[in-house]
This record gives structure tokens, C-alpha cells and sequence, in this order.
């Protein structure tokens, strides 16, 4: 019998590391990472670094640090500039069949052109003037020591692909100029390379930013060219600053690093990325499978999204709230924190950072005086008297609560602030019935009659 053919999509996140990434380079990260996660597919980081100047080895390490912060860990990273080779073989192909000529042009004889155009109310759309260059026409600006850049000739039709996220897209390439593939100092630009690496990788899918629709357009005429079927595309809407503004990765807006010094958790991070701008509700999220479920394609929205920082406090803590112990437990155990999961379900519902944890923590294990008033000293220390023996367990506060209540004729916010502030310093946190077992009958007995225990 023969085995049914299970498709996995290979999908890929594919920075320049020219800077820090923002939010919205991470909601393109985590689409993609989370669609090839759900389906069992694989996730590929390619560093889009053919340009030598801008790219930085430190910006690629950042972001490798930044997408592991996530939760996402890449089953393949390539760097283009370890496959020049490649591009070189595919523009000679492309030389070869005809669809990549030389052209002279320099950059501000192009700009005289556009602007002539302009003025005669026509598109500025390169000519093709060097299309009609004769072999000694080229001889002879090359004498000049002018050397080439390389234009992909368009095939000047209607290309037209279902989005994902847009649907049915037309564009007509006959409205574009002829896109330059190679530099005159023989680079490349990134739209050939990226054609290249997702054959070569069998990209299925690529699900990038809104900003690349006329690319896609241009891409598929290359994937043709060369011969390889093109992947499915869509193309989500780009998230903004909440003035509106495009946020940008030069000047520094809303990077992953910044995010994480304030203290937001990834998770949240996370969660407001992917589902801002959806027909989902921005929410919490209990793991990146949770999150994965919520993915949707179709379900995101042709209008840019405001991204407000101001959100992600509220959600980081309803993430806290809501985290299981197994996902708490390393971090936990990284910051010197013990008690197991018994302390965690006892704190994480009063926490707003992750880092409040540490604080609660010294509550229960470290020796520390509570706040006594004069008038309830007398209360505190018949309360002491009255700790059942251990061992101590969930049922134990309820049953010596009661003790001290009959015994005190208290009730109320009479009889629970006072216990609360000598046990804890403050008049606010987790229930004391999971605190009191945490801390043990000796602290809870000194705390209650004034000691430093
Ligand atoms: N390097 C490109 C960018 O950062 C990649 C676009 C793509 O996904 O093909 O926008």
C-alpha cells in the first residue's frame, strides 16, 4: 500500500541584518514560524546580507538572540553571502536565455530621465534605452570605463497569483521598470538572490510584508525565467507606531531588545505581533502552540494595524497570570528562585514582571520583619499561639483562620490585614493559605510576634 503524500511547507523569515528588529519584523518571523510549527514544516532564517556595507555581523547574532527570546528556533539559517556563487550561475542563466541585459545608465542620467517624465505627466519607468545598445555601442562606453549594471527584462504582462492574505492580485508588468538584478560593481540586489534561495530551498510559502507586492510580481517572472515553480504568496499588512508612522528598523522603533529590557514578556510580545490587526482579539496566550492555533491568513486585515506599546504591560501580565509552571520553571530556577510549582501558582496571578517573582520570593524564604501595628500586637501574638503543628498544607490557613477568628471575635479586613502585613510587609499579594506552607510554621510564628524571621 502506498503511503498518502504529506506535503510540509517549508517556510522563511528573511532579514537584512542591517539593524535591530521591531515588532513588525517579528510578526512577519513569527507568521512564518508558526505556520511551519502547526504543520510540522520546516522554518528557515536566511540573512538577506548581500549588501556588504549595511550588513553587520553583530545585527545578525542580535536577531538570532531576539527570535530565540520569541521562542522560535530556526531548523535551518543560510547567509547569502555564502552563496554568491549561485546567483552568479543563475544571472548567467538568465544573461544566456537572454533576460538580463547591460545598461550604462548612471544614477543621475536616471534621475534626469524620471524627471523628464515626470514633467511630460508620464510614469517613470526606466526606457530600456540600453536594450537598443549595438555591440559597439557597448564597446565603446566600456572604453569610456563605464562598466554595466544588469536589468531582468520584464515580460511586460499581467502576472497574477492568489494572496493568502489579499486574494486574487494582478499586476501588469508592463507599468514597471526593468528591475536591476546586478550592481555595476557586480553585487547583487536582493530580488535575485531571494528567487534563487527559495528554489534551491523549496520554499513553498512566502509570507512577508505588503511592502513586497510589486516584487512579487517582478519574482514570479524570475522563478519562470529560471525555471522553478513559483511558492504561494502572502503578503500581511505592515504594523505602524500609534501616530501612524511606519516603524523602522534604521531608526530604532519598537525593537525586540528595547521591548525586552522593559520588561514585557516574549510571549506577550508575541501574541500582540501576531494578532494586532486580525479579526482576532489581541490576547494572552499560554505557549506558542496556543498562539500557532490562532494563525490565520485569511484573517488579517488589508489596513495597516496600530501597534501601542502602552498594551503590552496589561498583556504581559495576563500572560504571567495565565503561565503554566513548566514554562516558568527554568526561569525560576535561573534567578535563584525555588518552592516548585507550589509557589509558582501562589505568585504569578499578582505578578506584572516576571521579575516581581524575585520579590515574593524573599517573602517566603528569606528572613524579614513584617509590619506589626502597636494596636494589633496583642492579636498577632494569640494568633501565633493558635498555628496548628505541621506539616502544613493548602487546608491548613482555613482551618487556623477559623481558630483565630473565634478565638478573637474578628472579622473581615480586622481580622486578614493585620495577618497579612506581619507576614508579608504588604497589604496586597497571593492568597496566604499558598503562602503559609511555603514559608513554615517558625516564620510565619516569628513574623506574627514582631521577629525578623
Ligand atoms: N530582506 C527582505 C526584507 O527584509 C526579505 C523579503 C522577503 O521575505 O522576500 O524585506
Amino acid at each position: 500500500m502506498s503511503s498518502p503524500v504529506v506535503s510540509r511547507p517549508v517556510l522563511r523569515f528573511a532579514p537584512s541584518p542591517t539593524g535591530l528588529i521591531h515588532v513588525g519584523n517579528a510578526r512577519t518571523a513569527l507568521i512564518n514560524a508558526l505556520l511551519a510549527r502547526r504543520a510540522g514544516g520546516t522554518f528557515i532564517l536566511r540573512f538577506d546580507d548581500t549588501d556588504a556595507v549595511r550588513s553587520r555581523a553583530e545585527y545578525a547574532d542580535a536577531i538570532v538572540a531576539d527570535l530565540a527570546w520569541l521562542g522560535i528556533a530556526p531548523d535551518l539559517t543560510v547567509r547569502q553571502s555564502d552563496r554568491i556563487a549561485d546567483y552568479a550561475a543563475a544571472a548567467e542563466r538568465l544573461r544566456a536565455s537572454g533576460r538580463l541585459y547591460p545598461a550604462y545608465e548612471s544614477e543621475d542620467e536616471l534621475e534626469l530621465k524620471r524627471r523628464l517624465q515626470r514633467a511630460r505627466g508620464l510614469p517613470p519607468v526606466y526606457d530600456r534605452a540600453a536594450l537598443a545598445l549595438t555591440t559597439a555601442d557597448r564597446a565603446r562606453l566600456e572604453a569610456e570605463g563605464r562598466r554595466p549594471h544588469w536589468r531582468f527584462r520584464l515580460d511586460h504582462r499581467v502576472i497574477a497569483w492568489d494572496d493568502g492574505v489579499r486574494g486574487p492580485q494582478q499586476v501588469d508588468t508592463a507599468s514597471l521598470s526593468d528591475p536591476v538584478l546586478v550592481r555595476a560593481d557586480g553585487s547583487f540586489l536582493y530580488t535575485l538572490p531571494s528567487v534563487v534561495d527559495d528554489l534551491a530551498l523549496g520554499v513553498t510559502d512566502v509570507v512577508r510584508g505588503e511592502d513586497h507586492v510589486t516584487n512579487t510580481a517582478v519574482q514570479i517572472e524570475i522563478f519562470e525565467a529560471l525555471g522553478g515553480p513559483a511558492p504561494r504568496f502572502a503578503h500581511h499588512n505592515l504594523l505602524t507606531l500609534p501616530s501612524g508612522e511606519g516603524l523602522s528598523k534604521r531608526l530604532g522603533h519598537l525593537s525586540l531588545s528595547a521591548l525586552r529590557e522593559a520588561g514585557h514578556e516574549a510571549l506577550a510580545v508575541a501574541a500582540a505581533a501576531v494578532l494586532v490587526g486580525t479579526s482576532h482579539a489581541v490576547e494572552a496566550v499560554e505557549g506558542l502552540d496556543a498562539l500557532a492555533a490562532l494563525v490565520d491568513l485569511a484573517h488579517i486585515s488589508r489596513a495597516p494595524a496600530r501597534f501601542d506599546p502602552e498594551d503590552l504591560a496589561p498583556l504581559t501580565a495576563r500572560t504571567l497570570h495565565m503561565m503554566p509552571f513548566e514554562a516558568a520553571a527554568p526561569r525560576l530556577a535561573a534567578a535563584g528562585i525555588g518552592g516548585g510549582a507550589a509557589f509558582w501558582l501562589a505568585v504569578r496571578g499578582n505578578l506584572t514582571r516576571f521579575s516581581e517573582a524575585a520579590e515574593w520570593w524573599a517573602v517566603v524564604a528569606q528572613p524579614m520583619a513584617g509590619l506589626v501595628a502597636d494596636a494589633d500586637r496583642g492579636f498577632l501574638a494569640a494568633a501565633a499561639g493558635l498555628l496548628p503543628a505541621e506539616p502544613w498544607d493548602a487546608q491548613t490557613y482555613g482551618a487556623w483562620i477559623k481558630a483565630v477568628k473565634d478565638a478573637s471575635g474578628r472579622a473581615g479586613k480586622a481580622l486578614f490585614h493585620p495577618l497579612r502585613l506581619a507576614l508579608t510587609g504588604r497589604d496586597k499579594g497571593p492568597e496566604l493559605a499558598a503562602l503559609l506552607p511555603l514559608m513554615g510554621r517558625s516564620r510565619v510564628a516569628g513574623r506574627l510576634t514582631g521577629a525578623a524571621a
